[in-house]
């Protein structure tokens, strides 16, 4: 059987989510599932976020799936519903939306029953989804001819609180207060990951960490374990063959890399249909036996190719990203961010949950 396995740890997930609550012990916490998890296995692992408040998806097909494999606890529909009959569903399941948009205003009010409680997004300069200032008391006296502001939770996103300049997220929290100052009574969710970790000040009566609780530092140039998280999945494989080469030698699709000296190279069972990505370049750290080494030439699909050593062997374990090589290096190299790695590893390799 091929190697390649995703490893989650539910332990590490418990972990985790104790830490950022612990950071902010005043306020609720809504643990972010969407995207299955990140790439964490949703219906596996809600369990190990039983001490979370509220679970927070991206649409109701993600939130129908998780209830179904047996999670009790309220679930946020980030972005609202996508068509009014979506409604009548969430409020039998227990989801509670988030009204960002006058139609799904429209909807809310529309539906007969109520909802114990909204969320009502507001777009302080993120420019995504949201009322923005003007349009905003408008939006919110209409909602509250249906609804006591006790049950709605005024909620913005920040979009530059990984940024060191604080400029622009001090703007944003700025924005919020100035309008949810009038509405005292509603309560008030603003910080993702980011958030969480460098703006205590905004921390109020909701968090809502995603990334964090995956173990990856929402911050460039430092990793999760800079904050005490700890990684949730480990992508692993193993070497399928070690061959000597020449230098000179050309490896993989492209020529695109040459051995600069005489060498070996691990041929690993893993590729871009794994959700290795292709775009992983040539020099990206990956771990063999506990060794680092790097990658050598272009990511195919099945398969990649290593510079390693004579002490590498047909068999031996191989570590892409989690345990003890932190996902952000990775990223440093594919120039992107942990979130889309983590996103798109893909059905083919097999999934261990490791329980807690
Ligand atoms: C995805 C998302 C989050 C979590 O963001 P992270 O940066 O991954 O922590 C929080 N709030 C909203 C509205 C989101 O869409």
């Amino acid at each position: 059987m091929r190697a390649a396995k995703k490893v989650i740890s539910k332990a590490n997930l418990r972990y985790n989510l104790d830490v950022l609550s612990s950071l902010a012990p005043q306020s609720k916490c809504v643990a972010v599932v969407k995207a299955n998890a990140y790439g964490s296995e949703a219906e596996k692992v809600f369990e190990a976020l039983s001490d979370a408040d509220l679970l927070a998806v991206a649409e109701i097909g993600e939130a129908i799936k998780i209830r179904q494999a047996g999670a009790k606890k309220t679930i946020l529909l980030l972005e609202g519903v996508f068509e009014a009959s979506e409604l009548e569903i969430a409020i039998n399941e227990n989801f509670e939306p988030v009204v960002a948009t006058f139609q799904q205003l429209q909807w809310l009010l529309d539906l007969v029953p109520s909802f114990s409680r909204v969320w009502f997004k507001l777009d302080t300069g993120m420019g995504r989804l949201g009322f923005q200032a003007e349009d905003a008391d408008k939006a919110m006296q209409q909602l509250l001819t249906r609804y006591h502001q006790g049950n709605v939770v005024i909620m913005t996103h920040f979009s530059d609180a990984d940024n060191p300049n604080r400029e622009k997220t001090r703007q944003q929290i700025a924005c919020f207060d100035e309008f949810a100052a009038k509405y005292p009574h509603c309560e008030q969710s603003l910080c993702g990951s980011a958030g969480i970790l460098a703006y205590p000040e905004a921390h109020r009566d909701y968090i809502r960490p995603g990334i964090a609780l995956y173990g990856a530092s929402p911050f460039k140039g430092n990793y999760g374990e800079d904050h005490d998280l700890k990684s949730v999945m480990t992508l692993k494989t193993a070497v399928l063959s070690v061959k000597s080469f020449k230098k000179g030698d050309p490896i993989g699709y492209g020529e695109a890399y040459r051995l600069q000296n005489d060498g070996t190279i691990a041929i690993c069972e893993i590729g871009y249909a794994d959700g290795y990505s292709r775009f992983i370049p040539n020099g990206t750290p990956i771990r063999i036996n506990g060794n680092e080494y790097k990658v050598a030439g272009r990511v195919a699909m099945d398969m990649i190719a290593v510079l390693v050593d004579n002490k590498v062997k047909p068999g031996d374990e191989v570590i892409c990203w989690g345990e003890r090589l932190p996902i952000e290096r990775v990223c440093e190299y594919a120039q992107t961010i942990p979130h889309q790695l983590l996103t798109t590893v893909t059905e083919r390799p097999r999934k261990v949950i490791e329980d807690d």
